[in-house]
Order: structure tokens, then C-alpha cells, then sequence
């Protein structure tokens, strides 16, 4: 074995015990990002809405007629396209849990891992859809800030942060669509020059776009060319 790689599998298995590698839903040890039973939970997002990737009524129907669903129909998002690697529930679901509410901020990166099973944005630029600085106070990180460096990692582009979140929107779990536009409207101002720059928007998980939208919207205000967002999960 040549010396160099006998230095490296000392300096990986001295990092294993710093960071044994472990299941980022379960704590199994031995497996990343996920183990086999928790890695079988995973659902690769199936075809939907070619605009914001709500998965189909029928998804074979969705997949050779590809048609908008009724939110896009009846206004559509400022955003060009939204999608995702996986359905959001399961492990990937506790592990995206753990890295925002339990301070695991080193999920990031094996969950960055992920962002593999998705074609690269057409974007020049990423940019994470920012948490307020109260909340950001609050949880010591930013998790699509993390996310993002992950992503830029995969699909080669530079990441920027050219938003911030003017005001604490509070939680959007349990506001229906209406409720959460209205809540977020005005919440993100830009912060940099955009140049007509292509944008990838990057968050943890899509729920009802609201937020993308909001966040989108004020980058196109702001000079973008192109806004698409992408995240981990979406939900189903
Ligand atoms: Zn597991
Ligand atoms: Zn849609």
C-alpha cells in the first residue's frame, strides 16, 4: 500500500472516532447518509406540477401530460420551477427534524449527499432563503445557509447570500396558503447586486411555496433574471 494512502485511512479512522459516521434519522451506526431500513423510507419525489412539482393526482397521467396544478393555474408563482430530490416524511423527514430543532448541524452535510438524485439548477448563482435574525439568534446556524454550501458543492456554482429576512414571520405550520402569503408578504429585502444573475433559491423543505415565493419575488424585484428553487423534500 502506497504510504500516502496508509496516512489516509489512518487520518479517515482517527475522524471516524471524532465523527463516527452514523444514520442521520436513527443514530445507526456504520451508514450515511441513511441506514437500509431508514434509507428504504426515502420516496423519490414522483412526477407533479412541472411549476412547483406537487405530486400528480394520477402520476402516470402527470408524467405524459405533464399539467399544472390549480394553485399554478389560477396565479402562478413568481418562481420558474421548484423541485426536489424526495417526498418529505420518513427518515428524511426526523433527519431535516434533528438538523433544525435539535442543533445538529452536522446533518448538513451527509444530508447534502441527497442533492445528488436531482438534475442541476439552471442558476448562476445560489442563494439560501434566510432565517430572521431573532431565529437565527435563537438556533446558532442557519440550516439552508448550510445546505446551500452543500449544494454548491454538487452543482458547482457559488453561493451568495443577497437576501435577508426583514421581519420574524413566525411559525407557517398550521396557516393555510392564503394565511402564510399574507403573513410573508415584504418579509425579504435583497441585499447585493443581482445583475440579472439566473438565482437558485435553496431551503430545507417546500411546503406550500409560500415562502419561496415571497423570497423569489423580492429577487426579482431586485434585478434577477430567473428565480428556481430547490430543497431537500417537498412536502407531498
Ligand atoms: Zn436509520
Ligand atoms: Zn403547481
Amino acid at each position: 500500500m502506497p504510504i500516502s494512502s496508509h496516512i489516509h485511512r489512518i487520518a479517515r479512522s482517527a475522524l471516524d472516532l471524532i465523527f463516527p459516521v452514523r444514520c442521520a434519522s436513527c443514530e445507526a451506526p456504520g451508514e450515511s447518509p441513511f441506514c437500509g431500513p431508514c434509507a428504504d423510507t426515502l420516496v423519490p419525489l414522483p412526477p407533479g406540477c412541472p411549476v412547483c412539482s406537487v405530486p400528480g393526482e394520477d402520476e402516470v397521467l402527470a408524467a405524459l401530460r405533464p399539467r399544472r396544478c390549480g394553485h399554478c393555474r389560477e396565479r402562478a408563482p413568481p418562481f420558474a420551477h421548484a423541485s426536489a430530490p424526495y417526498l418529505h416524511g420518513g427518515a428524511l423527514a426526523e433527519a431535516i427534524h434533528r438538523l433544525k430543532y435539535e442543533k445538529r448541524e452536522d446533518l448538513a452535510r451527509p444530508l447534502g449527499v441527497l442533492f445528488e438524485a436531482c438534475a442541476p439548477p439552471r442558476a448562476d448563482v445560489i442563494v439560501p432563503i434566510p432565517l430572521h435574525f431573532s431565529r437565527l439568534r435563537e438556533r446558532g446556524f442557519d440550516q439552508a445557509r448550510l445546505l446551500a454550501d452543500e449544494a454548491s458543492r454538487r452543482f458547482g456554482l457559488p453561493v451568495a447570500g443577497l437576501l435577508v429576512r426583514t421581519r420574524a414571520t413566525g411559525q407557517q405550520v398550521g396557516r393555510d396558503r392564503a394565511a402564510r402569503e399574507r403573513n410573508l408578504r415584504g418579509a425579504f429585502a435583497v441585499c447585493g447586486e443581482l445583475r440579472a444573475r439566473r438565482v437558485c433559491l435553496l431551503d430545507d423543505v417546500l411546503t406550500t411555496g409560500a415562502t419561496a415565493a415571497a423570497a423569489a419575488q423580492a429577487l426579482l424585484d431586485g434585478g434577477a433574471a430567473r428565480v428556481e428553487v430547490r430543497t431537500l423534500a417537498r412536502a407531498p
